[in-house]
Parts: structure tokens; sequence; C-alpha cells
């Protein structure tokens, strides 16, 4: 059996006509079943669909030969046990530093000297700002990142950015890059050597070099 790790999300949208491309047929539809676990057409491929985060330690453990990711959430994870296998060239979208476009909450009721910065990328928001000598307090947060300068619990946020719309409506603005996003193909290690026939083609069909 070979197992493929799908993200929930933005990437399973984009992910639904790339595996449509590749020839893979789901035995439900995925943007509608509750099912975590789908069959396919091909025997001997299942899909499980599984919050986007999570993905690399399922293909870290092997509880998925394969898995679609996030450059972001690959980098934060650290990649330990996994290879990079291909660009999917989905999903694309950019890491912005943001910040309020007319100075936010304001320093008045600030009780902090040094930069915060609200975000989910803890160690890639480190990495970014200890390059360039800062160091800044990170306040980790799951969502809503826009929310935090609008209300006084940081100066700066690192999220997500495509169109800047959700920025925009929030009054901040994206002041630097921190890292161009899309989604990858990703394989357990030690699959890559004892099931690699069995994956060869799920690889070659969803790296769109033939269908499967
Ligand atoms: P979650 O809320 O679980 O993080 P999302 O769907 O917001 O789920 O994000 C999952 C992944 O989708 C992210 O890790 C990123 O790689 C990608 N992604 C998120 N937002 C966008 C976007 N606006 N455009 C393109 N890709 C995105
Ligand atoms: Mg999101």
């Amino acid at each position: 059996m070979v197992t493929l790790a799908l993200s929930k999300g933005r990437i399973l949208e984009e992910s639904i006509p790339l595996l449509e491309r590749a020839g893979i047929v789901p035995e439900e539809d995925l943007a509608k079943t509750r099912r975590l676990i789908v069959g396919t057409n091909i025997p001997d491929v299942q899909l499980v669909v599984i919050r986007a985060a999570d993905v690399p330690t399922y293909v870290r453990y092997g509880a998925a030969d394969l898995g679609i990711a996030g450059k972001d959430v690959l980098l934060e994870d650290g990649g330990d046990g996994l290879y990079e296998l291909a660009d999917l060239d989905i999903a694309r979208c950019r890491l912005m530093v943001a910040e309020p476009d007319h100075g936010g909450a304001g320093a008045a009721g600030r009780t902090w000297t040094r930069l915060r910065v609200a975000t989910k990328y803890v160690k890639i928001t480190e990495r970014h700002f200890a390059a360039q000598g800062i160091q800044a307090d990170i306040i980790h947060l799951y969502g809503s990142m826009e929310l935090a300068p609008l209300v006084g619990l940081a100066d700066r946020i690192v999220d997500l950015v495509s169109s800047g719309r959700t920025l925009a409506a929030n009054g901040l603005k994206a002041v630097e890059h921190v890292l161009d996003v899309s989604a990858w193909l990703v394989a357990n290690r030690a699959a890559m050597k004892t099931k690699y026939e069995a994956l060869r083609p799920v690889i070659a069909a969803l790296a769109g070099e033939r269908k499967i």
C-alpha cells in the first residue's frame, strides 16, 4: 500500500486538480467527504487528508509514504527524515513581514522595548530576524495573526500573503519578504529505499512526468 498525505485547506483545493492530471481518482469527493482515509482508482494507493502542519510528521514516521506540504510548513518543521522530491507549483504565496500601515495601536500603550513579532512560524521568524542582527520576541499564534498588531500584542507579524487583501482589510502592509512558498511533494526516506518500485509511478504522475 502506498499512502499519500494531503494538506487540508488551500493545498487540498489545488491538489484535487493535480491528482486529476496525474490520473489518480479518489473514491470520494475530497472537497466534501468527512472520511480521513480515501481509496483511489489505483489499487494500493490511498490518500489521507490531515492538517497541513501534520503532514511532515506523518511522512517522517512512515504513516504516509508521500506527502504534499507547503514549503512554509517544511521549513518550520526542519524536514528530518524527509526527501523533498519536487516543487509541485501549486498553492503559491509568500511569507512576509507585515506591520500597521499607519502606526497601529501606537507606541503609547507599549510596555515592551524589543521588537515583538506574532507568527505561526516561530523558527523561520527567529532565523529571519537573527540574520539581520535583530533579537525579536516571537509571540506564537495559531491563526488570525493580522489581529495582533491591531490590539497591541505585537509590532509586526510574519504570515502568508497571496493577494494582500486580508492585510489591507486590517490596515496592514507587507514590509519584508521572507520566503517564496509553494507546495512540495515529499517522501519518507526509508520508504524510498524499501518501497521504491511501488512509489515510483505515483511520484512520476504527481510530478507531472506521466499519468499513472
Ligand atoms: P492551516 O490553517 O491549517 O494552516 P491553510 O489552508 O491556511 O491551513 O494553509 C495550509 C497551507 O496552504 C499553508 O501551509 C501554505 O503552504 C498554503 N497556503 C496558505 N495560504 C495560502 C494562500 N493564500 N495562497 C496559497 N497557498 C496558501
Ligand atoms: Mg490559513
